[in-house]
Parts: structure tokens; sequence; C-alpha cells
């Protein structure tokens, strides 16, 4: 599978265009998604005006971008002009946003090829892609087996080389628990290192976009183009994005790595636990000091995360009433009637159940007993991160108690779901950066990803952890068997 880097080159030489690219992958997305369903819709007409205006450029010598002649796959809660942008939800079928999410303008303006929207739990909420009302997604390394969530389909899409690389978000794991499913690099920046304009919010105060990629490099360039301020996002930092490239060398002479104990406790699968033991003494051969840090507080983070992000979905949410958006009842003959049918066709059962739980969780008599009080404990678990990072570069652990399970297997449970977020959510709670790289496989034969976490604005630090222990493994170079064919290609 080509890396960014030699794509671009490849199409700045001329070696082949930007439109032959785009034409190939697009083939591959059509024919691999019967099986693997990572795309609930392609771009074709998008990603060959873009590779057109790729390929013009080049033509007049001039230099068509960081991610020039890259075919890129956008989860479905990202608005582009005119496409439809349905978050997985019946309630907004056939809706297109008339403005363009800062993130996919991006991409473009650097050479990127947009080549479709891909599939997600409803709105983001959810671990397996399960909750998407236009089926799931599966995991290309066993078809029987979810992919993750919920960026579930830009995980796949990447594991399945149908794209380059993929953009999800990440509330409180949506990047990192699929990365790891699919075995995958995902990558969650700092909050607010990434424009979220243009996304479709879930819980606005954890939210962040960031990229999928088959290897360290790549995300690093994905995440060059896409990071930096944005007057459209008020919470985006007014900071300067540095050269991530720099940061990829290929020791950790003198890095200081330090693994969560907490992380290592009951619930974890022991196949998890072997490959992140073997990762962590292989970045002590690589010259990391390894030392034990505590997060006590680490396992609070799920009922935290479970009010902080279903109060603020369900403000959120309020505004899919039937009259702006998509979906409307047509048979109602009042408007609150319309508003309340409108929702319940429209919304399907994990939606409604966040909806309700945060609708209690903020009403009055609950608020300071609910809401304000797991704002008190996510300023302590906060607290326990930085503490953290006062001692070490770097944060690591397991990125998900397991590997991927099977369809069906947490559906009807949905605390079993939740857990399966439990050491990636409490980075969202800080604000901190995190990534999963894949670091080995179980007996079955599924991905197992290793999680490497650094403090706010430290995606450098992350980015060089990562990328030497990349460098000294081969885990990334596997695909799943029905993507062979792409590596040699
Ligand atoms: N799986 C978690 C949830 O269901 C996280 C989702 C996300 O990060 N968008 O809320």
């Amino acid at each position: 599978m080509t890396s960014i880097g030699q794509l671009r080159s490849q199409v700045a030489s001329k070696e082949r265009s930007a439109v032959e690219v785009a034409r190939q992958y697009l083939e591959r997305a059509e024919r691999l998604d019967t099986e693997v369903h990572a795309f609930l819709r392609l771009t074709p007409e998008r990603a060959l005006a873009a590779a057109e205006a790729v390929d013009a450029k080049i033509a007049r010598g001039e230099d068509a971008g960081l991610l020039a002649g890259v075919p890129i796959a956008v989860k479905d809660n990202l608005c582009m002009v005119g496409i439809p942008t349905t978050c997985a939800s019946k309630i907004l079928e056939n809706y297109r946003p008339p403005y363009e999410s800062t993130a996919t303008r991006r991409l473009e303006e650097r050479g990127a090829l947009i080549i479709g929207k891909t599939n997600l739990d409803e709105f983001a909420m959810g671990s397996s892609t399960e909750n998407s009302a236009f089926g799931p997604t599966r995991n290309p390394w066993d078809l029987s087996r979810v992919p993750g969530g919920s960026s579930g389909g830009s995980a796949a899409a990447v594991a399945a080389c149908e794209a380059v690389a993929s953009l999800g978000s990440d509330t409180g794991g949506s990047i990192r628990q699929p990365a790891s499913f699919c075995g995958v690099v995902g990558l969650k920046p700092t909050y607010g290192l990434v424009s979220r304009y243009g996304l479709v919010a879930f819980a606005s105060s954890l939210d962040q976009i960031g990229p999928f990629t088959r290897s360290v490099e790549d995300a690093a360039l994905v995440l060059q183009a896409i990071a930096g301020h944005d007057p459209l996002d008020s919470t985006s930092l007014a900071v300067n994005v540095p050269d991530y490239r720099q940061a990829l060398v290929s020791d950790l002479k003198g890095v200081k790595v330090g693994f969560i104990k907490e992380f290592f406790a009951e619930g974890l699968d022991p196949d998890v636990a072997d490959a992140v033991f073997e990762a962590i003494e292989v970045m002590r051969d690589l010259g990391a000091q390894i030392q034990e840090v505590s997060c006590p507080r680490f396992a609070r983070g799920l009922s935290t995360y479970y009010i902080i992000a279903t109060s603020e979905a369900s403000a959120n949410l309020a505004r899919y009433d039937g009259v702006k958006y998509g979906l409307r009842d047509r048979e109602a003959d009042a408007l609150v009637p319309m508003y309340g049918r409108t929702r319940e066709a429209g919304f399907g059962s994990e939606v409604k159940r966040r909806i309700m739980l945060g609708t209690y969780a903020l009403s009055a008599g609950y608020y300071d007993a609910y809401y304000l009080k797991a704002q008190k404990v996510r300023t302590l678990i906060k607290q326990d991160y930085l503490d953290a990072f006062a001692k070490v570069d770097v944060l690591v652990g397991p990125t998900a108690p397991t590997t991927a399970f099977a369809f069906g297997d947490k559906v009807s449970d949905p605390l079993s779901m939740y857990l399966s977020d439990i050491y990636t959510i409490p980075l969202n709670l800080a604000g901190v950066a995190g990534a999963s790289i894949p670091c080995g496989f179980d007996a079955r034969g599924l991905p197992i990803g290793f999680q490497i976490m650094a403090n706010a604005l430290e995606e450098g630090k992350l980015l060089r952890a990562a990328y030497a222990y990349e460098q000294a493994t081969e885990w990334h170079k596997r695909a799943p068997a029905l993507a062979a064919e792409a590596l040699t290609r």
C-alpha cells in the first residue's frame, strides 16, 4: 500500500495522474465495500474534480500541496457542501449541508481527493457501528466482527486499503478504539487543535477530529494538513502548528514513558495485556526510561463521561425537530406533535437513551447531584493526567480491553458496550492527546492496539514515541487478506 509521501511524489512526477489514482481507489472502494460496508456513499464527482485540479496545478509546474493526489475518506458527521451528511441517522436522511467543514476544506486545499463519506454509529454514539441506521460496517480482518466505533467506517476503509487515510471524530474513544480493532493508526489530537467547524456536534466539550492512517508518518501528515486555528470555531486554539515531520525520529533516548498501572486490571484480555507489555519492552530497548504511574481516578471516567456526554448531547440534538433539517413527520396536525413524531421516527434507540439520560441529568433538582458533580470529578481526572505528565513525556497502555468482538455480542447490554471505551474516555475528559497504533494480534488473528498519550499540544512527543516504536516493529505492514492485493500496488 502506497504511503502519502510515495503517492505525492508519483503524482508530482507525473508517473501517474491524480485522476488515475482517484479512479483506482473509487473502483477498489466500490468492489470491497460490498463486503466491508465502510462507506455510506462514495463522492466520485468531488474526488475527480479535486484530482483534475491537482493535475492541472502539476501541469503548470505548481506545488499541488502536502496531500496532493491522496484518496481520503471522511466520517459522515463532517459537512461537505451539497453532499448528504447523515450521521448515520434517519433524522438527517437527505440533509445536504449548505456549508463545508474546515477539516474537509483544508484537506482539499492541500490536494487531497475526498472519495466518500464513511459509516458510524448514529451521531457517533457507540463502539461498534451497530447503531448506524444504515447497517453496520464489518471488520476487514474478520467479517463476522465489528470494526469498533463510532468511526468504524473510517477505520475499516483504511484497514481494507479502500482509502489511504480517513478522518474520524473522537468524543470518548471513537478514533482510537476502532483503530485498535482494525489494526491501523488512529490519532485523537488535543482538544481544540483541529477546528470542529462543520462537525455535527455530539458532546461539545469532548469532540475532536483526527486521522486514521496505515503509518505514523501518514498520521503526522494528515494532522499537519488539518490542525491550526480557525476563527469559525471559537474553541479552536490560537497556536502555531509545529512541523510534525521533525518529530519522526527512530529512537527513544532520554524519553520518559509511563505506563498507567490502573489500566492493567480485571477485565483486560490477557492477549492484549501481553502485547502491550511487549510493546513497552520494545520502547525500553529503543532507549526509553520506563516507569509505572498512577491515575487513581481513571475508573471514574466512564460514569463521569456518561453524564457529561449525554447532557451535552441532549442539548445538541434538540435542534432536530423536523423544522430545520432532514426528516419531518407529515401526519401530525400541529407543531408539538410533529416534533414528537419526527424525533420518535428519526432517532434510534441508543440516541434516545442518551437524550433521556442527559435530559434527566440536567433537570432541575438533579443538576447539582449529577451534572455539576460530574464536572468536579472531571477536573480531578484531568489533574491525575497532568500529575502524570509532570513526571513523564508520554503515557502508554492498552487502547481497548479486548480485540474486536462479534456482531450482537454487546448490543443488548449497553454497559458492556460502554466498557470498551474505559481506557480511552478519561483522555477526552482531560482534553489531552492520544493515539492507537498496532502492536500485535491475538490468538484469533485480530489486531491489538497500543495507546500512546501525551499532554495538551504535545503531539510531537506522541508522534515521536509512536514512530520509533513502529519503525522497530512489523505489525503495521500486515493487511487483512481481502486487501492483500493492495499492498503490492
Ligand atoms: N463509544 C463512546 C460513546 O458511545 C465514544 C463515542 C465517541 O467517541 N464518539 O459515547
